[in-house]
């Protein structure tokens, strides 16, 4: 034993202190509920309450909380303290199983996109059984939904836990026709890679943009970015360092797998992957993953920024989920099999994906959308806004052979026949990683790369199983009647090929070809946030939700309003902050500028009468004009805030943002930047990029 593992999951009410704590028929019925979404009983409920509690107090808990994911996208928590009043004036710690399973925050204030108040004032919060219970900051968690009194839900939570539902339903269904009796439930299965950068907090301090943004809005470029390419798996600077180790520390307490901790491409940006687990307990990890980050970091006298875009000029932070499907008799259905049954049975699922991406595009591209991430998705660091699949070379030449008719494949010299004989495992090799794809199929997952660093994965992975689970269930409609089971799947596996190969790319990404041949194809090209939004409506992903409960057609509908109306709202507190920037501290910090230059060049010539001012009145020259320039554009951007306000439609609202304030706001930079330049370092009123970037 060493103290990572003496400290692993200490801080988790898991299996473990379950099974030690609660009397047996009491932890049989738990995990009855756990693994089967059974609902759990009043009684037993008070009885695991108060096992909780006591373990919660042991470890020197005094409250508890529903901890919660509302729309914001990061978690929220309200804390109770387990304290009850006795009659003689004492009191005693207390928890019941009512306050475990329900909760009913005052929450009028999260985003509901107007589906509370239609209905009712209040929210409630209710236990999700299938994610453990755990202890921060003194304080017992509840991993809780968040529902409307009308039943809508109003969090990130609800809905992953339908969607899960639903490809475990379709995907029985198909797994039952191949003749895997055993299996009873099927599970996907995440691993996040989480992206992020570090800054010195007395740095950080002095930015407004970082502090109200959380990224730049201003900054000459440094004289070294990235070009040198030293960063990416460099030698991790001492602080850093233990940085990552309270870190992980900290995660390992909490019962999250971090693993992998290394320096990113970007100078001051770094990486953490943990272990893959399912779903719902990858989207609460990852919530903790980037709570952890941030309050470490703030210990250590650092920032940890998230958001997908803090430098111009350098990559941006992007989050990748490694995506699978399993059963829990502990397969992967994304690993192609030992068997010819089970060759077969990956190429369904297989042909499920392809299928399911190509027709649902649109809902993976607007899945990864935000205003933060349209400013890495298509700029040559992140995959383009273009969806497709890579599938790599040995699969390609599987598919092809599948597409031909053929039923043999000629590999090495051996013939492989398709269906019948076994397939290759498929290298796992990083040579043949296409790292430019937005989904690659990784050997026996696939890998969603588009996401944003800051965004919680739940949405993404809501889409994923449900676009899936769609598509198994049309696959699962025409085989439960077939006559010719083994022949019928591979012709499935064949039309699908043919219909929906268009989607499949293994070449670069980041091209300009493939964006020319990506359009030939007739695939979506949705290139902004605005552009993307409006499809999450579209009458056919409307259906899609509804057939699957996942979503009701009125949540679809809240949720788009949320979703642009966030992303007017974060570019208006840029463009605010832009502003407050811009006249009280660039403009004043270049006036004292020229100030000092015109009284050096004042005081030369009283010195000196013919003295050589040549530098002084160039720069005052020019600087004076910059000014100017940037006075004009700080109006210009003004006005298109207050032209702004003219709009009430939502979407119209979020698209003159786009094309109006943003390119606003871009001139505004141009110029600040360029004064950057010119002035006397210790004039400038914030530390610059050189120093955000390599001095941590
Ligand atoms: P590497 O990139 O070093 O080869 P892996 O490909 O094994 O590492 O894993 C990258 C990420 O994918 C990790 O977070 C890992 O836990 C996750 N992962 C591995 N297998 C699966 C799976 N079956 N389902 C989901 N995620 C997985
Ligand atoms: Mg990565």
């Amino acid at each position: 034993m060493n103290a990572a593992s003496d400290n692993f999951g200490t801080m988790v009410f898991n299996d473990k202190a379950m099974s030690e704590r609660l009397p047996k028929d009491v932890y049989k019925a738990l995990k009855r509920t756990m693994e089967m979404g059974k609902s759990l009983d009043r009684t037993i409920a008070d009885v695991v309450a108060n096992a909780m509690k006591d373990w919660a107090i042991e470890k020197g808990a005094t409250h508890f909380t529903h901890w919660f994911q509302p729309m914001t996208g990061i978690t929220a928590e309200k804390h109770d303290s387990f304290i009850s009043p006795k009659s003689d004036g004492s009191i005693i710690m207390e928890f019941s199983g009512k306050e475990l399973i329900k909760g009913e925050p005052d929450a009028s204030s999260f985003p509901s996109g107007g589906l509370r108040a239609t209905f009712e004032a209040r929210g409630y919060t209710a236990w999700d059984p299938t994610s453990y219970a755990f202890i921060k900051d003194n304080t017992l968690c509840i991993p809780t939904a968040f529902c409307s009194y009308g039943g809508y839900a109003l969090d990130k939570k609800t809905p992953l836990l339908r969607s899960m539902e639903a490809i475990n339903r379709q995907a029985l269904r198909v797994l039952k026709l191949f003749g895997n009796h055993d299996v009873t439930k099927v599970n996907t299965t995440v691993g996040a890679e989480q992206e992020y950068f570090l800054v010195d907090k007395a740095l950080f301090e002095k930015r407004k943009d970082l502090i109200f943004c959380g990224r730049t809005l201003f900054g000459a470029k440094p004289p070294k970015g990235q070009e040198l390419e030293d960063h990416y798996f460099g030698t991790i600077k001492p602080r850093i360092k233990a940085f990552m180790a309270e870190l992980d520390e900290e995660l390992w307490k909490l019962g999250v797998f971090a693993k992998t901790e290394h320096n990113e491409v970007a100078p001051a940006q770094h990486e953490l992957a943990p272990i893959f687990t399912t779903t719902n307990i990858a989207t609460d990890h990852n919530q903790l993953i980037m709570e952890m980050m941030k309050k470490v970091a703030s210990r250590h006298g650092l920032v940890c920024l998230l958001h997908e875009k803090p430098f111009a000029g350098v990559n941006g932070s992007g989050k990748h989920i490694n995506w699978s499907i399993s059963t829990d008799t502990g397969i992967n259905l994304l690993e192609p099999g030992d068997s010819p049954s089970e060759n077969a049975q990956f190429l369904l699922f297989l042909a499920a994906i392809i299928k399911a991406v190509d027709e649902y595009q649109d809902l993976m591209r607007l899945s990864a959308a935000s205003a933060g991430n349209d400013h890495r998705l298509g700029a040559n660091e992140a995959p383009p806004a273009i969806v497709s699949m890579f599938v790599g070379e040995e699969l390609q030449a599987v598919l092809d052979a599948i597409e031909n008719g053929c039923t043999c494949l000629h590999k090495d010299k051996k013939e492989m026949r398709i269906g019948v004989h076994v397939l290759p495992r498929f290298f796992r090799d990083t040579t043949d990683r296409n790292r430019t794809s937005p989904f690659a199929f990784t050997g026996n997952k696939f890998e969603f790369r588009m996401l944003g660093s800051s965004a919680s994965i739940s949405g993404p992975n809501i889409i994923l199983n449900t676009i899936v689970a769609e598509e198994l269930s049309v696959f699962a409609d025409i085989l439960e009647n077939s006559k010719d089971f083994h022949n019928d799947v591979l012709e499935l596996v064949r039309k699908t090929i043919i219909e929906h190969k268009r989607i499949i790319f293994n070449g670069n990404n980041y091209s300009d070809e493939w964006v020319a041949e990506a359009e030939k194809r007739g695939l979506l090209n949705l290139k902004t946030t605005a552009d993307a939004l409006p499809c999450f409506v579209e009458k056919k992903n409307v259906e899609l939700f509804v057939k699957h409960k996942v979503f009701f057609d009125e949540e679809v509908k809240a949720r788009y309003e949320i979703l642009l109306e966030n992303y007017s709202k974060v570019l208006n507190i840029e463009a605010l902050t832009m502003l407050d920037i811009a006249r009280k501290e660039i403009i004043p910090a270049v006036s004292s500028y020229i100030r000092n230059l015109s009284e050096t060049a004042i005081a030369k010539k009283q010195l000196i009468t013919d003295a050589d001012c040549e530098v002084e009145t160039a720069l005052v020259s020019k600087l004076s004009t910059l000014s100017s320039v940037m006075f004009r554009k700080i109006d210009s951007l003004n006005d298109a805030l207050l032209e702004a306000k003219n709009y009430t439609d939502p979407l119209k609202v979020a698209r003159f943002y786009k094309d109006t304030v943003l390119t606003a706001m871009q001139e505004v930079r141009v110029v600040a930047d360029e004064m950057e330049m010119l002035t006397d370092s210790s004039c400038w009123p914030f530390p610059p990029y050189g120093e955000l970037l390599f001095k941590t």
